[in-house]
């Protein structure tokens, strides 16, 4: 499973950044995901729950930031949002766009700690 091991990523990247803040314990962990990074929120946060036993983040609670796809449509000049993150169609002019702007985004964005 994909998300398994992205969650054992975070685990070891936020057990380092515990250490390194001599912090023992992290209550929440802040990710972003884009519509486009493959990554499922609920796969993932029922990873997270496996790979985050006995770590500092066993009972961290993962707080996902789900992030559209946005493009920039070279008619328009404009970044749009996508209502749908599979048809890569400007949403006002309806010529296609590829230029990817968001919706790649696989990130920890950050760390509480209690
Ligand atoms: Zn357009």
């Amino acid at each position: 499973m994909h998300e398994l091991s992205i969650a054992y990523n975070i685990v070891n990247i936020a057990t380092k950044a515990a250490q390194e803040a001599g912090a023992e314990q992290i209550s929440a962990v802040h990710v972003r995901i884009g519509a486009l990074s493959g990554v499922v929120a609920d796969a993932l946060r029922f990873s997270f729950a496996i790979a985050a036993e006995g770590t500092p983040l066993a009972n961290a609670e993962l707080i996902i930031e789900e992030v559209p796809v946005v493009v920039f449509c070279p008619n328009c000049r404009t970044e749009v949002t996508l209502p749908n993150p599979r048809l890569f169609r400007c949403p006002s002019c309806h010529r296609p766009c590829g230029q990817i702007v968001h919706g790649r985004e696989l990130e920890l964005v950050a760390l509480e700690t209690l």
